[in-house]
């Protein structure tokens, strides 16, 4: 066992969930992490329909405020 070129870091990315060093061909260190933010992604397009929803509830409203006026 040689342990020859130990400070050289290899090639390798993070885990976008836990931040675990894993290859570079891979995102998550686990299907859990990639189910987590799969999870995450869906609740973030969820809240993003919820803002959008509510952004054109308030320009309508101001539209028809406006119109009405
Ligand atoms: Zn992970």
């Amino acid at each position: 066992m040689s342990t020859k070129g130990k400070s050289r870091i290899p090639p390798h990315t993070h885990c976008r969930v836990c931040g675990r060093s894993i290859p570079l061909n891979k995102e998550h260190c686990s299907n859990e992490c990639r189910e987590k933010e799969l999870d995450i992604q869906k609740r973030n397009k969820r809240m993003n329909r919820i803002f959008m929803v509510s952004l054109v509830i308030v320009i309508v409203l101001m539209v028809s405020t406006f119109l009405i006026r």
